[in-house]
């Protein structure tokens, strides 16, 4: 297969269950992928009553089918549905959809470097209601593509516009779980990015517009100091932000390696100063869709700096190479990431 790009090449098969009230979670089974009915009324094209998630298998090196943290996402999005006032899928059933998925389509997961098979797990509102209150009737869904690495596939550096227009987030609000809605909002900042030259946006906070937050779809990195006196620092989860299963991942192999790692806050001034005065010297993005992704140059309304001259740092390319070998199932598995199907 060439390119697969990102989400254009679907595999044959998908997984539904519903939920209704009275029955809850009934029919789990696997089909062929197909259109859905849908009814014009139906809630979740409405009010936004729909969760998603992402994830993905990789080929093992030794050659076997593993899902990454699964469990961690079946978290999430048992938490993502809390907030929108949705049934919870239980993690045993978000694992056996995955299982059957992967069972039915396992000769799509590729064995190339970089590729995978990207898991989309969806619930929507499928009730026909234009009352506005939660739904009584759900729908999951389970998709999968032929994912290749998002930006790159060689750790080049991407460009980042500090968004101070827009916000993504607010206290209270629904950041830090996973739902459309956040994306659709965000559509507006990636083409102020785009006008501006830069690859994504990074968000800062909404209330001080001052802290770093993330950026587009992935979790922020900070490496500072150099060699043996190198630590890494990510922007604490407020609240605002979502909780990247990726950006834990990290914190914990970063850690296992002895590098220091803490959930700091940073100010985008901080970044510029510390950056130009060669205190942070390596600065990454990560998620699952991209894995590792250094930041090159950083431009904002009124100044533009890079970092690490625009070439990924020896953290950063430590940093991408834990992660892969932790996807890949090339590392021992102390932590029991990997789910073997
Ligand atoms: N932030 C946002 C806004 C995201 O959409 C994602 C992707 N889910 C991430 C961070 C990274 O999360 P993860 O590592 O779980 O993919």
């Amino acid at each position: 297969m060439s390119a697969p790009g990102f989400g254009r090449v679907l595999t044959e098969h998908m997984v539904t269950a519903s939920w209704t009230s009275g029955r809850q979670w009934h029919d789990l089974g696997l089909s062929p992928y197909r259109p859905l009915p849908m009814d014009p009324a139906m809630a979740a094209l409405h009010y936004g009553q729909t969760i998603f998630e992402g994830l993905k298998a990789y080929r093992q090196h030794d050659g076997s089918v593993g899902i990454f943290r699964p469990d961690a996402h079946a978290h999430r999005f048992a938490r993502s549905a809390h907030r929108l006032m949705m049934p919870e899928l239980p993690t045993p059933l978000f694992l056996r959809a995955l299982e059957e998925l992967i069972r039915a389509d396992r000769a799509w997961v590729p064995d190339r470097p970089n590729h995978s098979l990207y898991l989309r797990p969806l619930l929507y509102a499928r009730e026909a209601v234009l009352a506005l209150r939660p739904a009584r009737e759900y729908q999951f869904l389970l998709i999968a593509f032929v994912a290749e690495g998002f930006f790159n596939n060689d750790l080049s550096p991407v460009s980042v516009w500090v968004s101070t227009e827009y916000s993504r987030a607010a206290r209270g609000g629904t950041g830090d779980v996973k739902i459309p809605g956040n994306y659709a909002g965000a559509f507006a900042a990636q083409a102020e990015a785009t006008a501006h030259g830069c690859h994504q946006v990074v968000w800062l906070d909404s209330a001080e517009r001052r802290w770093v937050e993330e950026m587009g779809g992935m979790n922020l990195f900070f490496v500072h100091g150099r060699g043996s006196q190198a630590r890494v620092t990510t922007p604490p989860l407020t609240g605002t932000l979502l909780p990247g299963v990726t950006r834990d991942a990290l914190l914990t192999l970063l850690a296992d390696e002895g590098i220091p790692v803490a959930e700091t806050p940073l100010t985008v001034d901080d970044w510029r100063e510390l950056a130009a005065r060669g205190e942070i010297t390596e600065v990454f993005a990560c998620g699952s869709a991209a894995g590792v992704t250094p930041v090159g140059t950083v431009r904002s309304a009124d100044a533009e700096w890079t970092i690490s001259g625009g070439r990924p740092g020896p953290i950063t390319r430590r940093a991408a190479h834990l992660l892969t070998s932790a996807q890949r199932g090339t590392l021992p598995d102390p932590h029991g990431w990997v789910h073997q199907v």
